[in-house]
């Protein structure tokens, strides 16, 4: 039987606790991201299971198979206005213009080529009658009651102005997307536009999420009042089909050693393991107890950040299940872990700047670092010479001048002062005080 690295003896027992030597690796949140990242990036490069997927259905995965054109984009020079097609050098010079017929979106002109003093009508998204070179804007022209057409206010027109050139956005043949990009609506347009009715996309990670707490109810049942719905897994879930992942809920793990070990073993099972609660300092909290002893390397076991300090991150040997049992085989894999603070606020930031960028690395995507913008703050906040905050706060203001505004909130199990935000308000560390009109990084949600 293989041994996982890392495990002292093959027999669980509590007083294996003791024999376990503890290093707690706390970091910057830079650190912390760089660290994230960096695993993030070199998982994102082996090659996945992919999958033919219709492009209807292709919303949010993750191209592994780069898109080409299939003709030169646009496949025929074409008009970009309606108006008239013309040699442009005529009119400065030559008019007015005799009008030789019309050509509309999806007909070809088939008179002679446009000559001098010669214009076609011509509509958006025609193709352009030879001999011409530009188009006049209707807007531009009259016609007279002699039915010939005349140019209004001395417009001058430059040669291809209102057309764009034949393969002018893309040649026949060229990638104009990489494998690797999450398809968007601009991914699909372009796929469609390319004659894709399906894509090839890399299969989405699978994760599985593991609320820890003795005070959990699942939403089937009423709570005493000392307890509380698991409101994480939901939201968690929620994260990883928003980040490209396919999320499952395990069973609650209740604060004892045999329910971690147990959910532990299956989670390792799976591409990533997403635990919340248990990381803090209680006496109950025994997630990160538990996966030392299952042989977990930690890559943190914290960042100097407010909400989320206690965040652990590492990876865990993948035991072949037996029944469960701890002394099952290692297969010799590994599979990623975050134990998440339990504070659902913690919880969604500390998702949103660790698990995500990782969790899109799995999923074979190669932008994977969180996005911020920038905006002025609303009013004075305080910061934290030790840790970098990231407070729920609303963006808000029009298109000339973004603003963000904390909102105010009991702490980081506050859901509903969450849900009045639609960002978070980044306050770097060592720095006491934010002034309102300073400008200041914002977290998307
Ligand atoms: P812990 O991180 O386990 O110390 O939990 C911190 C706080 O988060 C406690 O008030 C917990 O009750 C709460 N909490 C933990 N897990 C969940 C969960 N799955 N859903 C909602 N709240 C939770
Ligand atoms: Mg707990």
């Amino acid at each position: 039987m293989s041994e996982s690295p890392g495990r002292a003896s093959s027999r669980p027992g509590l007083s294996l606790f003791c024999e376990v030597t503890v290093s707690e690796r706390v970091l910057e949140f830079e650190e912390a991201l760089a660290e994230v990242l960096r695993h993030a990036g070199a998982v994102a490069k082996p090659a996945r299971e992919q999958e033919p997927i219709a492009l209807k259905d292709a919303l949010g995965r993750v191209l592994a198979e780069p898109v080409r054109t299939e003709r030169d984009q646009p496949p025929f020079a074409r008009s970009t206005r309606d108006g008239f097609a013309v040699r442009s050098a005529d009119i400065a010079e030559k008019q007015p213009l005799r009008i030789m017929g019309l050509v509309r979106a999806g007909e070809v002109w088939r008179g002679s080529p446009v000559r001098d003093c010669e214009a076609v009508e011509i509509m958006t998204g025609a193709p352009m009658p030879n001999g011409a070179d530009a188009v006049l804007m209707v807007e531009h022209t009259e016609i007279a009651t002699d039915g010939l057409l005349r140019v209004l206010g001395g417009r001058t027109l430059q040669p291809g102005e209102n057309v764009v050139p034949r393969g002018a956005e893309a040649r026949a043949g060229v990638e104009v997307i990489p494998a690797g990009r999450r398809v968007g609506p601009a991914e699909i347009a372009l796929a469609a536009s390319c004659g894709y009715a399906q894509l090839e996309v890399f299969d989405r990670a699978k994760v599985a999420i593991v609320a820890t707490g003795d005070e959990l109810v699942g939403l089937d049942t009423k709570p005493e009042p000392w307890q509380i719905y698991n409101s994480n897994s939901y939201a968690l879930k929620a994260m990883v089909t928003e980040a490209g992942g396919l999320g499952g809920r395990l069973e609650i793990a209740r604060d004892r050693r045999e329910d971690l070990i147990d959910r532990i073993a299956q989670g390792s099972m799976w591409d990533l393991l997403i635990l919340s609660g248990g990381v803090s300092m209680g006496k109950y909290d025994l997630v990160e107890e538990v996966l030392r002893e299952y042989g977990a390397e930690f890559f943190f076991t914290g960042a100097w950040i407010q909400p989320g300090k206690p965040i652990v991150f590492g990876k865990l040997p993948k035991h072949g299940i037996v029944g469960h049992r701890l002394d099952a085989p290692w297969t010799g894999e590994w599979t990623y872990f975050f134990g998440l603070p339990g504070n659902p606020v913690s919880t969604e930031v500390c998702f949103r700047l660790f698990v995500a960028p990782l969790l899109r690395g799995l999923c074979g995507q190669s932008e994977i670092a969180p996005r911020f913008v920038e905006a002025l703050l609303a009013e004075d906040v305080k910061g934290s010479m030790r840790v970098t905050r990231f407070l729920p706060a609303v963006l808000e203001g029009d298109w000339k001048q973004v603003s963000v505004r904390v909102v105010p909130w009991q702490g980081s199990g506050d859901l509903a002062a969450n849900a009045r935000a639609n960002a978070f308000v980044v306050l770097p560390s060592g720095i006491e005080q934010f002034h309102a009109g300073e400008s200041v990084r914002v977290l998307l949600r």
